[in-house]
């Protein structure tokens, strides 16, 4: 319902020219939309994450209006003229997290196409590991099988799992990672754990192995796209903010050891993005002690010259999102008339099940 209101009122925004005024105000021209992506669909991916991954022809549409209509930056120069108040009108920024392979197969092309500056948060660990990152795979999997499985025993799981809901399918991916964080298993047990929930569910694994679907790049990769200009910067080494501030310090030196090695540039990697959009107040004198100049949330909004340079806020990209939503986000409208939706939101009471909208 809230998704239907959000767009009955962009269409008439629109028509009123209002985000044409907002798109081409002072206030937007103050602000920069750092755009966040993670996954772009290898084959079938924005099936079953809508909400983590875009396809390939969605994402050209977005740079193809990106090249027409808005100023790409680099994301440290679009930091630094930020708080120097001295940003482009209609400014912008493109990123992705963890630096999946799906990143140099399909993003990349089309940066290059149209010639936009984009920074990959690269998580380093598991580049050296040429496997399907698992905790995300046992669930593309279980989704994968839910026709094929014929029940029967299922990795983690102590009866025959409901694979027909999404209720069901993440129950049972999440006993199966769960059984394997227990075990304390090794990559390379969980990969053999994968291969074998793939058989339970009917799956192919050797063509999902070849596909090299949900997988990071491998260091060859990363140097490829460095090389050819794309920013590489920290998300940590294993994906994790550890607790303690010597653990976390470790994850950025590591994480910046690990860029270094793959790029071979001699700049220490600065910016920031925290994993899984996970923050808390005490990283952010951690992460001034390391000299990390910028930090992004998963928080949505334009990010201001008010905000913390530790805590800004991103534009999240996926396929459930449409052009014009995706465009009221990156004019402004959306940040400008949210409070007045969730005033309206609140004084109407929901009148079909959380589930439905
Ligand atoms: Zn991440």
């Amino acid at each position: 319902m809230l998704r239907g209101i959000k767009r009955a009122g962009l269409g008439l925004t629109g028509a009123l020219g209002f985000n044409a005024a907002v798109r081409d105000s002072r206030w937007r021209a103050g602000r920069v939309a750092i755009l966040c992506y993670h996954g772009v669909s290898m084959d079938d991916e924005h099936l079953w994450n809508p909400r983590y991954f875009i396809t390939p022809a969605a994402l050209e549409q977005r740079f193809r209006a990106l090249r027409e209509r808005y100023n790409v930056l680099p994301l440290g120069e679009a930091v630094r003229r930020l708080y120097e108040r001295a940003l482009p009108p209609r400014s912008a920024v493109i990123t992705f997290d963890d630096g999946g392979h799906d990143f140099y197969q399909r993003a990349f092309p089309l940066l290059r196409k149209y010639e936009l500056p984009a920074t990959v948060y690269l998580t380093t660990y598991y580049c050296r590991h040429p496997k399907p990152v698992f905790e995300m795979f046992c669930h593309y999997l279980v989704w994968k099988g839910r026709k094929t499985y014929r029940g029967g025993s299922l990795v983690g799981n102590e009866s025959a799992p409901d694979l027909g809901s999404e209720k069901g399918r993440t129950a049972a991916a999440a006993a199966a990672v769960g059984w394997a964080r227990r075990e304390g298993l090794t990559l390379e047990a969980m990969d053999a754990l994968a291969e074998e929930l793939a058989q339970q569910l009917g799956v192919d694994y050797a063509a999902l192995e070849s596909s090299r679907i949900l997988r990071l790049m491998t260091p060859e990769e990363v140097a490829a796209i460095a090389s050819a200009g794309i920013d590489i910067q920290l998300h940590t080494h294993r994906h994790t903010s550890p607790a303690d501030e010597g653990g976390f310090a470790r994850e950025i030196a590591d994480n910046r050891r690990a860029i270094r090695e793959m790029t071979g540039s001699h700049e220490p990697a600065a910016h920031f993005c925290y994993p899984s959009g996970e923050y808390r107040a005490e990283l952010l004198p951690w992460l001034e002690r390391e000299g990390i100049l910028s930090a992004t949330t998963c928080e949505s909004g334009l990010a201001g010259p008010s905000d913390h340079p530790l805590l800004l806020p991103r534009v999240g990209d996926k396929d459930n999102v449409s052009q014009a939503e995706w465009e009221a986000w990156l004019d402004g409208v959306s940040e400008v008339v949210r409070p007045w939706l969730r005033r309206m939101w609140r004084e109407t009471p929901p009148t079909e099940p959380p589930a439905a909208r």
